[in-house]
């Protein structure tokens, strides 16, 4: 779904849930925020395609945290592309890279996962994740402006996870706000309680969207939203 000029929003069915990455791109080049899960990867591209990437080179991932559901395509997206640029937070770059246990999965759910991926999906998780590797590249921090498409700002938003970002989209104001807020049935919502450790931290987080003109919000869990966003942070922030 085309947002405005440079910014897309795909939609990627999982079957037992929808995830919705966002591709940022200019006249050469494209960015891709999240991965989706192992063996996600080939289908991303291909979203993007038909979303109307056409030749452009895909040069830079940013992972707004470090959950499988947004990390479990890195590895095949790297194998394919070794200059690709891949950013994180620093405080889930030792999770991303391997050094670290991710904080939400148990060993069993691991366990699961890894036995219901093919072959070669397996072996690259287990590559990327479960041993030490570098799969971030650079560190993006609060506030930086990141120079892709007309402007980029990083976001610290953490309490989903300890590192976890949001990206404002200068241009189009645009917030994708990773799993900091959800839409469900079009209403958007805080984070989800289940998967959100730090509930205070991550409700805190929300008020940092106060300074930003916000024209459309992108939830990986729920897709976009426009109207008065600002009016529905602000109640969801009430009394923080
Ligand atoms: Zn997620």
């Amino acid at each position: 779904m085309r947002i405005a000029e440079g910014i897309e929003m795909l939609e990627l069915n999982l079957g037992p849930m929808t995830i919705c990455p966002t591709v940022i791109f200019d006249k050469d080049e494209w960015v891709l925020v999240d991965t989706g899960m192992p063996g996600s990867a080939s289908a991303i591209i291909e979203l993007a395609k038909q979303g109307g990437i056409g030749e452009r080179r895909l040069s830079t991932i940013l992972l707004t945290h470090q959950d499988i559901d947004h990390i479990g395509g890195l590895p095949a997206f790297k194998s394919d592309n070794p200059e690709l640029v891949v950013y994180a937070h620093e405080d889930d770059k030792a999770v991303i890279d391997g050094k670290q246990p991710m904080i939400k999965v148990s060993p069993e759910r691991l366990a699961t996962l890894l036995g219901s991926l093919p072959e070669e999906a397996r072996r690259q998780f287990e590559a990327a994740f479960l041993k030490p590797s570098s799969n971030v590249d650079r560190l993006m921090a609060d506030g930086e402006i990141l120079p892709f498409a007309g402007g980029v700002t990083v976001l610290h938003t953490p309490g989903h996870t300890p590192g976890h970002v949001s990206l404002y989209h200068q241009p189009s104001k645009t917030l994708i706000a990773g799993d900091s807020m959800v839409i469900d049935n079009g209403e958007l919502k805080g984070p989800r309680e289940a998967v959100t450790p730090d509930m205070a931290t991550a409700l805190q987080s929300l008020k940092k969207y106060e300074e930003y003109d916000i024209k459309t919000v992108i939830c990986y869990h729920g897709g976009m939203l426009q109207g008065d966003i600002k009016g529905r942070i602000a109640a969801l922030t009430e009394g923080i």
